[in-house]
């Protein structure tokens, strides 16, 4: 669908058209296999001859019209589902890494991919440096070794909340001959399209906001189609040598700039490690995008609201919410999030981890869970949950005091969000 359209229109209808008498809705594909009448036509798709379908585990039209959906929306010139979030960063990197490889992280990122780069990948032969996402152009540089392959960041950090300078780190990775990558989960392309800042490839979990019902889990990657392999030759063999796997082609001549890195993801990595999303999960996922416009900004009203809210309150020691004229990463948002970020905000209440139960416990609409970026709002107290084996003192270090709550405002009413947060900080 042309980009002239408004992003909120995309949201609707971009990805599918049907044709004269076709479903209104996209038809879910739950075929693990496709026909066709003679050996040669299905030689053809082994050898990437000719494009089309035959297995699931690699490509699936469902999934497909989804993924194209998505990219759309990034202004990418490929992408492709996934799994999970977790799958989604996982193949961005491990499409472009190897062992022997280096890359560059922000240190501010979701905890599962912070464990994923430090402890999976460096299994795997694959070594990283963490950088703070506030340091200096020089400092950034300095993280950069002769066998950097990417640059890794998150548009909002999870749970931390900071914004990422993507210009600045973008700059910095460009200068060094790799692409960044750049995960937008939290504000999704509805409120920040990272390849416009200059970022190479865009994933999602789109499990949280895009999904936006708590349904499915899922990932997605986008390619902006803007990353010049050839010019870095030596660095990215696995785009730029021959695959022997397919009669020694290569990706970056035979799909060119804008296709290559989609394609060896889909047709290599999926086909050896299968991490497919599923028809039935591509069509619900759909269904959340279609509303995706609508849903993002009643939860950034809402976190907003609920944001200003408790900075009142004197039983609050501090609110983290990019959206806040006090909060350090304001002037990044104003920059790269106009509209606003998420529903996602933190805060530490006085009197620590007991005070933290109580308020939790005495909440009547926020329920207690391990998830965010849901039409229900929830909310989660790290010291007594996901980070409950800490002691005092590495809860401090670890910049998570023990009073600290995360609430992911949800699509309800912000007087009702608000009343309910009176009501439960008044009963600590
Ligand atoms: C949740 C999340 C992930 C992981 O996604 P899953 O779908 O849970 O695998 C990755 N990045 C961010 C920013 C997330 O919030």
């Amino acid at each position: 669908m042309n980009q002239d359209y408004s992003i909120n229109t995309r949201c609707v209808q971009a990805g599918y058209t049907p044709g004269n008498g076709e479903p209104r809705q996209i038809p879910i594909i739950q075929s693990t296999t496709f026909k066709y009448d003679t050996s040669e036509d299905m030689g053809k798709l082994f050898d990437l001859e000719a494009t089309g379908y035959f297995y699931s585990r690699l490509q699936n039209p469902t999934c497909d019209t989804v993924a194209a959906k998505i990219c759309n929306l990034e202004g990418g010139s490929a992408a492709m589902l996934t799994s999970s979030g977790q799958a989604a960063n996982f193949f961005a990197i491990f499409n472009i890494c190897e062992a022997g490889s280096h890359i560059v992280a922000s240190s501010s990122i979701y905890g599962g991919t912070f464990n994923l780069i430090a402890v999976t990948l460096a299994k795997m032969g694959i070594e990283s440096t963490f950088v703070s996402p506030d340091a200096s152009e020089e400092e950034l540089s300095a993280a950069f070794k002769e066998n950097t392959r990417a640059m890794f960041g998150e548009t909002i950090a999870n749970p931390a909340l900071t914004v990422l300078d993507i210009e600045k780190f973008a700059k910095v990775a460009h200068a060094h001959g790799v692409p960044l990558i750049v995960d937008n989960t939290f504000p999704t392309p509805v409120n920040c399209r990272p390849i416009e800042w200059g970022a190479d490839i865009v994933t999602h979990s789109t499990t949280k906001y895009m999904d936006g019902h708590g349904a499915a889990v899922g990932g997605a990657i986008i390619d902006s189609g803007k990353f010049d392999w050839m010019a870095h030759k030596d660095k990215f063999p696995g785009l730029t040598a021959p695959d022997e796997s397919y009669h020694g082609l290569v990706y970056a001549e035979k799909f060119g700039q804008e296709g290559a890195f989609i394609t060896k993801a889909t047709v290599q990595l999926m086909r050896d490690l299968g991490c497919v999303q599923s028809p039935q999960s591509a069509f619900m996922l759909n269904l959340g995008l279609e509303s995706l416009h609508v849903r993002m900004a009643r939860h950034v009203e809402n976190g907003q609201a609920v944001a200003e809210f408790l900075e009142s309150q004197p039983q609050v020691v501090s609110v983290n919410y990019p959206g806040l004229k006090s909060n350090k990463y304001n002037g990044l948002a104003q920059k790269y999030l106009p509209q606003g970020g998420c529903g996602v905000v933190s805060f530490e209440l006085k009197g620590g981890r007991k005070a933290a139960e109580a308020f939790m416990k005495n909440l009547k609409l926020a329920a207690i869970e391990t998830h965010v970026a849901d039409a229900r709002t929830c909310c989660l107290n790290p010291a007594t949950s996901t980070h409950r084996q800490l002691t005092e003192e590495q809860l401090i270090e670890a910049g998570i005091p023990a009073g600290l709550v995360r609430m992911s405002c949800g699509l309800e009413d912000k007087k009702d969000l608000i009343a309910d947060l009176k009501q439960a900080l008044a009963a600590i």
